[in-house]
């Protein structure tokens, strides 16, 4: 497959209104998407840092799971995602490398991308997604 650049990064966090405060007074992003998406049971927030984003997640229930990786983990770095071309092609390819897919298929993530996770177990302890922009037509 390839990958073009990291689309976002995902950060786990308790409040996220708090959080965006933070991001927004401390470095002087702007937030420009909050989104909810249910079902990933979690509340989006998005930041552009170039062509990079930051994406805020907040769990809108305890047995999410962002809900859980809190309640594990603590708060912090909770994904990197990939923006490639032809997510449901590569997944199968990405599958005989050896990596373990959490999605055997593109499902709808937030901002309309088709995203799809591989498991932390396989890629060196990073939860990734690799997501793709599909046009609408
Ligand atoms: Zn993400």
């Amino acid at each position: 497959m390839e990958i073009t650049h990291i689309e976002h990064i995902g950060i786990a966090v308790k409040d996220i209104e708090q959080a965006i405060k933070f991001y927004e007074e401390t470095y002087g992003f702007k937030c420009y998407a909050v989104e909810e998406v249910a079902d990933q049971k979690v509340k989006t927030a998005f930041f552009m840092v170039g062509q990079t984003k930051i994406e805020l997640l907040e769990s809108t229930s305890p047995d999410g799971p962002i809900g859980k990786f809190i309640e594990k983990k603590g708060e912090g770095i909770h994904h990197i995602a990939f923006a490639g071309k032809n997510v449901k092609e590569a997944l199968p390819e990405l599958e005989s490398k050896g990596v373990l897919l959490i999605d055997k298929q593109p499902r709808k993530g937030a901002e309309g991308l088709d995203i799809a996770f591989l498991h932390p177990k396989s890629t060196f302890g990073v939860l990734t997604e690799i997501c793709e922009k599909i046009e609408t037509k």
